[in-house]
């Protein structure tokens, strides 16, 4: 399995060209926190392409504001939109999802990976394919299809920075390292808005409420997901991914300041910790000057200010989601996948107000057993077989959601 976790021996020289960069999902949260970085220094770093979803006036103004070279939006019906925003701009446009993975082809320096959900597989694989570096923010690419992404990644000697905020205290934590002298690896979570609710008020928990996260300003889908402690279920098998090691030594831990972002406990008793202010642009400017670190504006920790720090175990029967996801690990990549998919599913119904908030992990666990006994539960072999069964986990869970709806 690949580790993210050592760094060269002898670091080289920094280089005074800038960095080329390439932001797939640019008008998201991570795309807004990457591009408010890159236009901090812009003498240190050149937008090769930027990519979004459906809106074009968005795209094109971040385009414009980051000099890119392309934008590329998915939906094709926003191409025209698109091109006549950025006509006499000098940046060219195209639509389409290949025109989306031929963008992430590009060669550069890094590939922020940003875009929500399995919506980003092909793209960010084929930004390991063509060997640039990638800062990887879709943590659903590893919960689809880790072995593959990382499997790749290993054949191409391409390097994979954890830009999620936990995997990348981590991998900070372990500069210097080999997992072998790790004990084991703690990544923490806020506890989300719902940390202290009953059942019964999570029950009845409207979208407002469930999107309200305490110290964290994210996209909808990882807001919910915090919500429900999916998101650190999903971290875990992330984690595994990313440094290969098995569930058992990944731990997670509540910490509602959200200061502590993940620590690494040695061997040797020692426990590393990396912290900062939660602010995404941190690991995101990790990620984009790695192996250097450079200056960045923003909040600074004042430890005096924040006072106490504190811990606590996460309660797996008001957050099943979370022992679901590590169940899903144990079973294998095509329960991960499934439960991804269900997931997805599970948390657009919820924001459409279809379903309750307690309903999703239970569509989850659900979806995974109904794929087991459809005789799903077979690893996926490439990123064609992953996006099938995730179609079909998919399917499974939306007919799962009618069944509800008209019972
Ligand atoms: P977001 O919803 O704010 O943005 C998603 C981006 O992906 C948008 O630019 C959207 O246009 C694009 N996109 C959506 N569907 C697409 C499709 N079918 N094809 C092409 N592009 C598409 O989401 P976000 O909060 O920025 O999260 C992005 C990823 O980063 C998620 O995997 C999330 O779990 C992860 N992440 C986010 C944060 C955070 O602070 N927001 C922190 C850690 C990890
Ligand atoms: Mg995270």
């Amino acid at each position: 399995m690949v580790s993210v976790a050592a760094s060269p021996a002898v670091q080289p020289e920094p280089s005074t060209a800038p960095r080329r960069v390439t932001i797939l999902g640019a008008t998201g949260s991570i795309g807004t926190s990457t591009l408010s970085v890159i236009a901090d220094r812009p003498e240190a770093f050149a937008v090769e392409a930027v990519t979004a979803f459906g809106n074009a006036e968005r795209l094109a103004r971040v385009a414009k504001e980051a000099r890119a070279r392309v934008a590329v939006i998915a939906d094709r019906s926003a191409y025209d939109a698109l091109a006549s925003a950025l006509a006499g701009s000098g940046i060219e446009a195209a639509a389409g999802a290949a025109a989306v993975e031929e963008a992430a082809s590009r060669p550069v320096d890094v590939v922020v990976a940003g875009i929500v959900g399995s919506a980003g597989l092909a793209p960010t694989m084929a930004a390991i394919r063509a060997g640039s570096k990638v800062a990887l923010a879709n943590k659903e690419c590893l919960v689809c299809a880790g072995d593959l992404f990382m499997g790749e990644a290993r054949k191409g000697g391409v390097k994979i920075l954890p830009l999620d905020s936990e995997h990348n205290a981590v991998f900070q934590a372990l500069s210097g390292h080999s997992i072998d002298e790790v004990d084991r690896i703690i990544l923490t979570g806020s506890g989300g808005p719902f940390r202290d609710w009953t059942k019964e008020a999570m029950a009845a928990a409207n979208p407002d409420q469930a999107l309200k996260h305490p110290t964290w300003s994210m996209g909808p889908k990882i807001s919910i997901d915090s919500a429900t402690l999916m998101n650190k279920g999903l971290e875990v098998i992330e984690a595994h991914h990313l440094f290969g090691v098995p569930e058992e030594q990944l731990d997670v831990v509540v910490h509602p300041q959200s200061i502590i972002h993940g620590m690494v406990a040695y061997k040797d008793g020692s426990v590393i910790a990396q912290m900062s202010a939660p602010d995404m642009r941190m690991p995101i400017a990790h990620c984009l000057s790695w192996p250097q670190r450079s200056p960045i504006g923003g909040p600074r920790l004042d430890l005096t200010r924040i006072g106490r720090f504190t811990f606590e175990r996460p309660d797996l029967d008001r957050f099943p989601a979370l022992r679901i996801a590590r169940a899903a690990l144990g079973a294998g990549s095509w329960a991960t996948n499934i439960l991804n998919a269900a997931n997805e599913v599970a948390v657009a119904a919820y924001l459409a107000g279809n379903i309750g908030f307690l309903e999703i992990a239970r569509l989850v666990e659900e979806t995974i057993e109904r794929a087991a006994a459809q005789g799903l539960s077979h690893a996926p072999g490439s990123i064609k077989d992953a996006l099938a069964l995730d179609r079909e986990g998919r399917r499974i869970a939306t007919s799962l959601l009618t069944r509800r709806e008209t019972a």
